[in-house]
């Protein structure tokens, strides 16, 4: 399956060089503009981030109609809700059950739902968690904290140019009061990726 970009390991240094110089070669044939570029950049950096996810799996927790939706659709139930554009053409929902933990990987490059999460993390990126996560992913949770029961299985989902995965967590027992909005608090980043676990509330 194709990626946004081949796969390059530990040479992210040249990298950067081949794009910065493209960029500039871009540039000066009037091709690119950078104002579009740093735009684009400021855009996933700091306007689009894990609250658009936070947002979506709060709204599950609390809206069965649309729960079952993001199930069956997740691309059309994420557009819905405003949050559409690269990297978040083809959604799907994955949903932790009590049986089922689901944990998130791109294991040849870095393919991540920008739509819904921003720009992926640098863990997410490393060569360590891409291909350990696949191998030991029992391990690696552990190592970010998360401890699951032997009784809930491990599913990890390979992300592709073609299709980007949120988990949905579970929501969070004592919460049943709460507001969509408060609910959103407390779902992190990395509990959409797999890696952890909502917060609880205080
Ligand atoms: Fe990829």
């Amino acid at each position: 399956m194709p990626h946004d970009h081949p796969d390059h390991d530990n040479h992210l240094d040249p990298m950067d060089a081949r794009v910065r110089a493209l960029e500039t070669i871009l540039t000066r044939k009037g091709l690119v503009d950078p104002a579009a570029v740093d735009e684009i950049i400021e855009t996933y950096a700091h306007k689009v981030g894990p609250q658009n996810g936070a947002r979506v799996v709060a709204r599950a927790w609390t809206d069965p109609d649309f729960a079952a939706w993001l199930r069956e659709d997740a691309t059309a139930a994420i557009a819905s809700m405003g949050y559409t554009g690269r990297q978040g053409e083809h959604m799907e929902a994955v949903f932790n059950t009590p049986e089922q933990h689901n944990v998130v990987v791109c294991t040849l490059c870095s393919c991540y739902p920008w739509t819904v999460l921003g720009l992926p993390p640098v863990w997410y990126k490393s060569p360590a968690y891409r291909s350990r996560v696949v191998i030991e992913p029992r391990a690696v949770l552990a190592e970010f904290g998360l401890h699951l029961p032997e009784s809930t299985g491990v599913r990890v989902w390979d992300s592709t140019a073609e299709l980007r995965y949120l988990v949905v967590p579970m929501r969070p027992e004592g919460t049943e009061g709460l507001s969509p909005e408060a609910l959103a608090d407390l779902v992190t980043r990395e509990s959409m990726i797999g890696t952890g676990q909502p917060q609880v509330p205080a």
